[in-house]
């Protein structure tokens, strides 16, 4: 898994696999991404656990 700036219309969410709008860096240097909605439902839990978060474009 490469670790670039900003997400794409290709990157798609770990959950559901709809267009990612969010991307979540783990202090562990694992990555995840989220659409709005899977990211609406884990924000506070990536914010509680320090994962580093940015939006898309
Ligand atoms: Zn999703």
């Amino acid at each position: 898994m490469t670790a670039t700036a900003t997400l794409t219309r290709l990157d798609r969410c770990d959950r559901c696999s709809a267009a990612a709008q969010l991307r979540a860096l783990l202090p562990s240097g694992g990555e995840l991404l989220f659409c709005g909605h899977h990211a609406r439902r884990h924000t506070a839990r990536l914010r509680q656990i320090g994962a580093a978060l940015s939006s898309g474009p």
